[in-house]
Parts: C-alpha cells; structure tokens; sequence
C-alpha cells in the first residue's frame, strides 16, 4: 500500500476513533477491517470520494434505554438496553442481542460493525445490527429472566418489525429468553408476526438447524479449509473454548466429522476429557440444568477441572474459540503453536486479538475471522424468516443443506477474494474486502444515505 493511502486509511480512523470516544471493542473492529482496505481503495477510488467508510462506521441508528424489572424479593432494578441499527442497505437490520454484565455501547457497536460484512458474506438479503443490555442473567430465576424481557421488549417492540430489524439470540439469550421475548411483542402488537425475531421454538414458528447452526457452520468452514490443505478432521484433537449455544453445537460437529474435543470452558474454569468430551454431559449441565462446566467432572471422575485455566495451554491440532471477544492473546497463540497446532477459526466474535492473529499468520496457521466462519447462525436466521414468510417449514436435511451451501459460498468468496488481491490463503483479508465491496456496491447506486 502506499504511503499516502496509508496516511488517508489512518487519518479516517483518528476520525471515528475521536468521534466515539472510549469505545475501545468498536474501535478494534474498526480498525482490523480499515487496515485490511488499502488494496481496495486504489483499485476504486470512487469509495473514497463517496466517503463509504466515513458512512459504513456511522451507524444509521442507535437506541439506548431504560429497562426497570423487579427481582423475586421485590426490589426494583435498571438496566441499559441497546439496539444499534448499523446498515440497512442490504436487507432490514438483522443481528443478535446479548445480555452480559460487560455490555455497553462500545460492544453492541464493534458486534454491529462485524455484523454488517458478515451478513454481506452470506449473500442473504440482511442488513447489520446490534442490542443487548448489562442485564446479567447468571443466577436469575426463570421469572425474574422473564420479567426482564417482557421489560425489554416494552421499549424495543417500538424499534422492530419484519421488514425493519429482526433480533435474534447472542451470549445470554438462548431459546428460553427469545421465547419471552416474541411472546411480550405478540401481546404489545397484537400480531402473530414471527418474522419479527428468530432463533424462536419449533412450536412457534422457529426453524431446524438454527440451534446447531453457529457451531454447525464453524465445523463446515473449518473442514474446507482444512481439505484445501489435504489435511480433515479425522482425528484430529480439538479444543472448543465456551460452552454455550455455539460450542455445544461446534463440538457436536466435530465429532461427526472425526475429530476429538478434549476440552471446553466457561468464565469459570476448563475441563479436560481426554476420552473426549461427553456431549450428552454437556448438554444436561448448560442447556438443562443452566449449571456450571465445573460438575461435568462428577459425572465423569477421570476428567480434570481446572478453576481459573487457560484452555490453549492443552496440545491440540485444531482451536476453535467460542467464547468472546479478545479471549485468545500473542501467548496463547504462541503456546498453540509450540504444541503444533496448524488451525484457528472463530466461533465467537473477535475472539482472538489483532496482535496474536499476526502470531498465527506468519507461523502458517490456517486462521479464518469470525466474519466468514460465525456466518452460518445469522445465514440460517434469514432461512427461519424465509420459512416464516411462507408459512412453511422445511425438514432438517433440507435446511441443513441449505446451510452447507450457503458456509460453501463464503469459503469460495473469501478464498478468491485473497487470490485476486495476492494474499491466497489469507482468509482476513478475504472476508474483509469481500464484505465491504458487496455493502459498497449496495451503497452506491441508493445516492447519498
Ligand atoms: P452463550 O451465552 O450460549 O455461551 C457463551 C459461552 O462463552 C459460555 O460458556 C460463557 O461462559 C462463555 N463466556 C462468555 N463470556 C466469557 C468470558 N468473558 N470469559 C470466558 N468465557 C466466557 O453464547 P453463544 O454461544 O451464543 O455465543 C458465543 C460467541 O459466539 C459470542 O462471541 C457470540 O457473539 C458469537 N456468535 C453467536 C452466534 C449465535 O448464533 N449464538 C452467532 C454468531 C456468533 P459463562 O457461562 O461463564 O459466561
């Protein structure tokens, strides 16, 4: 890239960096994307001279309010609710909502930037879009959730709809909130609209797959990669970070395709099975009984717990974090490599910082972001809303199928884009360039908006 071009990508992000300041998540999503464009940018100077990147890091909207809900002794509490409705220029805003103790406008923003390129990649007709709220559902009664979501949804439903945003789920809301959630904006509107949200029940209108759909497409993408390299699954030994919806469903994964999950994680601690993990186990702990990873070892007593452990400390083939944002650092990249670890994909969003993908990179571990590999929940998400706009529901190997295809199309897209622009191989750059041309192209004949 030349120096002046650098200097104008730079000058872009001081810009957005002073304009929202402290929002270190957003800021970090920002740049990993604009350090990546140089290349495109000389090849079109037209998205220079429009200001598309100026306009792609502003969101079209953003919502913040209050959510007041009573917990079961009877005190009152507040929380922050968020919707960032960042681009609509493909399709209506379309992302998940997360509630965790550490959400503020800087998360919802950097998961509202990402989700953008990543709706783009899926070739879906979504726009990208963020919420949540600080809400942290840890330890909270099914009543006391409920209240909290029909609270939420009080101010939301004001801000969504079928053809304007579709939220659906994200770290700490799963099956059970979404279901409280349609069932408050049912009651506010009066409309049996269940396009309005996805990721909802089979009784009410949701989709088959959509569960297994995160964690499904993660696996699908990560095999690709690996054939293109003569390299597969089969017995490979996998660590999966988390284990929530997408780990659960990555694990699964994996195991049909041959390969051995050692361990997985919660913001506790590790557990290490190295007669691989019991998927069964699992399941009962986080999807039932909303417990802790740590009890898994009761059930099997050769496994270790360890409080606290880093999980990229274990030797593995293949690491697929599925956690959160900045989970995997320079030192556990550099830990992965010395036990020959040859593989990295995204589970979670941003999970592995910018300085420990470099790490990956120039040691030749196959890396791919979160952008491409993660696409395949908010891919099956827009499948659920097709579905619903028909008023039909499709069989599990269809939707499946559907879903392979569509994780198929962006490993194609990402890997030619890298080939066209001289980095083949380099999936970052691929999904960032890929991502950005298809929301540019978009922009461009709608005028200035
Ligand atoms: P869940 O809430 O189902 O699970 C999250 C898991 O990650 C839990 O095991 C949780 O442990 C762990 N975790 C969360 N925060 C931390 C932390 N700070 N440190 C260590 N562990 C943590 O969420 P999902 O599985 O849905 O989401 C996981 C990631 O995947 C997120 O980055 C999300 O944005 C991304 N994603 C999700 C999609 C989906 O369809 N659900 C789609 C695309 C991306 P604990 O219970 O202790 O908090």
């Amino acid at each position: 890239m030349s120096s002046i071009m650098h200097e104008k990508i730079e000058a872009i992000y001081r810009q957005i960096v002073n304009r929202n300041p402290g929002e270190v998540e957003f800021h970090q999503a920002v740049k990993e994307v604009l350090d990546t464009l140089g290349v495109v940018l000389i090849k079109h100077p037209e998205y220079l001279d429009q200001k598309l990147i100026e306009r792609i890091c502003e969101p079209e909207r953003q919502i913040i309010f209050r959510v007041p809900w009573v917990d079961d002794k009877g005190e009152i509490h507040i929380n922050r609710g968020f919707r960032v409705q960042f681009s609509s220029v493909m399709g209506p805003y379309k992302g998940g909502l997360r509630f965790h103790p550490s959400v503020y406008l800087g998360i919802i923003k950097f998961l509202g930037f990402e989700q953008i390129f990543k709706n783009a990649l899926t070739g879906m007709p979504i726009g990208g879009a963020k919420g949540g709220s600080d809400f942290d559902p840890k330890g909270k009664s099914d009543a006391e959730i409920m209240r909290f979501c029909q609270s939420f949804m009080i101010e939301l439903h004001h801000y969504i709809g079928e053809h304007t945003d579709v939220p659906a789920g994200d770290i700490g809301v799963g099956g059970r909130e979404i279901g409280y959630l349609f069932g408050q904006y049912k009651r506010l509107t009066n409309k049996f609209e269940p396009g309005v949200i996805t990721g909802k029940g089979m009784a009410y209108g949701g989709s088959l797959v959509r569960k297994e759909a995160t964690g499904y497409g993660l696996v699908y993408f990560t095999d690709m990669m690996l054939k293109m390299k003569g390299e597969s699954f089969e017995g490979k030994t996998v660590l999966v970070s988390g284990s929530g919806n997408v780990a659960i469903y990555a694990m699964e994964k994996v195991a049909q395709l041959g390969g051995k999950v050692v361990a997985c994680s919660d913001s506790d601690g590790v557990i290490y099975d190295a007669d691989g993990i019991n998927l069964d186990t699992i399941k009962l702990i986080k999807e039932q009984q909303h417990k802790r990873i740590k009890e898994y070892a009761s059930y099997h007593p050769k496994a270790m717990y360890k409080e606290k452990g880093v999980i990229w400390d274990i030797p593995c083939d293949v690491a697929l974090p599925c956690a959160t944002q900045n989970e995997l650092n320079t030192k556990h990249a550099e830990t992965l490599i010395k036990n020959g670890c040859i593989c990295v994909t995204e589970g979670a969003n941003m999970p592995t910082t910018p300085d420990a993908i470099s790490v990956l990179q120039s040691n030749g571990v196959l890396y791919a972001p979160g952008k491409a590999t993660n696409a395949g929940g908010v891919a099956t998400s827009a499948l659920e809303m097709q579905q619903n706009a028909c008023r039909d529901t499709w069989t599990f190997d269809y939707t499946d199928a559907r879903l392979q295809t569509i994780m198929r199309g962006i490993h194609q897209t990402c890997y030619e884009t890298a080939e066209e622009y001289s980095v083949p191989g380099n999936y970052l750059i691929g999904a960032n360039i890929a991502g950005f041309c298809r929301v540019a192209n978009a922009m461009i004949p709608l005028g200035l908006i």
